[in-house]
């Protein structure tokens, strides 16, 4: 199997890669990989991730919950409350960001759809593209709502996108600074990024290091802090406007995380971690989870 070892840091071009720690794939397949940070910009990403024709299986587990929509089970129920109530907040702030008749959204990696089909039943005029070929089918046979594979991307007209959202869909793109070039070109030039992502500076990561569940290797090839996401829209040509805080990810990715350390108790211990996330990131919005970031076009 090939792996991608980066020699350079791909946000800042520096060459001094300073390894931070190994982190193992609970998720899929029990393998460790190498978790690396930028001397220079502290961007931190992992290494020995396998090429992208060859990175499925890593996806494969029967645990999938993000695919799924069962609702058995305490977990599963609270993951559908949760969903529920973020969908309407995501909504809400999709909304408060775009004046008069701006209604073209994209929502790349879009999963089953959930937050493309609700965008379009609030008057959105919606595009959904999503990679995995078995979510789209999903999406197509239970809701008849039709996505797009990643190929879509590169045939949309430039400018043709007032909002582009993508939640938690970055960390997992291979092309990291071509597909911002492409976010660039095919938002109109008062157009929005609306980017979420986990926080590798968060108080949970900080807590529990290597075994913070977010770092989730090798599916999660780059771990963005506020200050790199906000370099990597400087420098193609963005500014970072606005961010806010994800209240709930602390309190699942914390519990996930004494897990996979192996505590007893983990799901009390992870709440009470998520607690203390939480209350940090009230003073301070860095100290959080997971953060939505609102980027626009630089004049
Ligand atoms: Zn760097």
């Amino acid at each position: 199997m090939i792996k991608i070892i980066h020699k350079e840091c791909p946000l800042c071009g520096g060459k001094e890669l300073q390894p931070l720690f190994s982190c193992k794939d609970h998720f899929a397949t029990g393998e460790e990989f190498a978790v690396c940070k930028c001397s220079d910009c502290t961007f931190t990403f992992t290494q020995g991730v396998p090429e992208e024709n060859e990175i499925g299986r890593y996806y494969e587990s029967p645990t999938y919950i993000s695919h799924s929509d069962t609702n058995k089970g305490f977990v599963n129920r609270c993951y559908h409350i949760v969903r529920n109530i973020m969908l309407r907040r995501k909504a809400a702030l999709v909304n408060s960001l775009v004046y008069g008749d701006k209604n073209r959204l994209l929502d790349y990696g879009a999963g089953t759809g959930y937050f493309a089909r609700a965008m379009q039943a609030r008057g959105w005029d919606v595009t959904a593209i999503e990679k995995s070929e078995q979510a789209r089918n999903y999406s197509k046979e239970n809701f008849d709502f039709e996505m797009f594979p990643v190929e879509v991307l590169e045939q949309c007209e430039t400018g043709c996108f007032d909002v582009v959202t993508m939640w938690h869909v970055m960390e997992h793109i291979q092309n990291l600074n071509e597909f911002w070039e492409e976010l660039y070109r095919i938002l109109d030039d008062e157009g929005i990024a609306v980017i979420a992502l986990p926080n590798s500076a968060s108080y949970d990561a900080q807590t529990y290091r290597e075994n913070w569940a977010a770092y989730d290797v090798p599916r999660h090839l780059w771990h963005f802090s506020p200050s790199t996401v906000m370099k990597f829209g400087r420098k193609h040509g963005f500014i970072l406007e606005r961010q806010y805080t994800m209240p709930f990810d602390g309190f699942y990715i914390s519990m996930l995380s004494e897990r996979y350390k192996g505590s007893t108790m983990s799901a009390l211990r992870g709440a009470f971690c998520g607690l203390l996330g939480w209350m940090a990131s009230w003073n301070k919005k860095s100290a959080s989870s997971s953060i939505i970031y609102v980027f626009r076009k630089a004049r």
